[in-house]
């Protein structure tokens, strides 16, 4: 029987879009929210961006048809923005929800197994940018490999060690 994923928790600045002045859709955005929604039980928003803003943004996403129409009404995660705890996030089951994310500032040492790494998205944008599709194939292999998310690093610390290391 296949993992089942509670929770996913997306990361918007960096990872999803741009940043929240320019916001410009990362390539294969649409597809993998679908990917996430289908995936899991819930996915919320983990974002520093204030929620009003973040609001606006997914708005102007979904009419652009940027983002699937669910996306508007994700839950919002409030957190104190030193870590994205899992925990933090009403109703999810921490042990078993994933967080994508592009930066490890914000990723709790103990809960490092349960992120999904995503290269920064920054100038120049390029259009052929992949690591959407490559979070994606993580995941998958979180889901086959039968196993709580946190005892499955998978490909992740390669991609983590990179990130770190720049
Ligand atoms: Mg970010």
């Amino acid at each position: 029987m296949p993992m089942i994923i509670d929770t996913i928790a997306l990361d918007l600045e960096g990872t999803l879009i741009s940043n929240a002045v320019s916001q410009f859709p990362r390539p294969g955005l649409y597809d993998f929210l679908e990917f996430c929604s289908a995936s899991c039980r819930q996915v919320v928003l983990f974002t520093a961006v204030p929620e009003e803003l973040a609001r606006r943004i997914l708005d102007l996403l979904v009419e652009e048809k940027a983002a699937p129409p669910w996306f508007r009404s994700v839950p919002y995660v409030e957190w104190d923005l030193h870590f994205k705890d899992l925990d933090n996030i009403p109703s999810a089951d921490a042990s078993r929800s994933l967080i994508v994310d592009d930066n490890p500032d914000y990723i709790l040492p103990e809960q490092r197994s349960c992120w999904i790494p995503v290269e920064k998205y920054q100038s120049p944008y390029p259009d052929d940018d992949e690591r959407l599709d490559r979070a994606r194939r993580l995941i998958e292999a979180i889901i086959s490999r039968q196993s709580p998310a946190c005892d499955v690093p998978g490909d992740a610390p390669d991609e983590c060690d990179r990130i770190q290391s720049r």
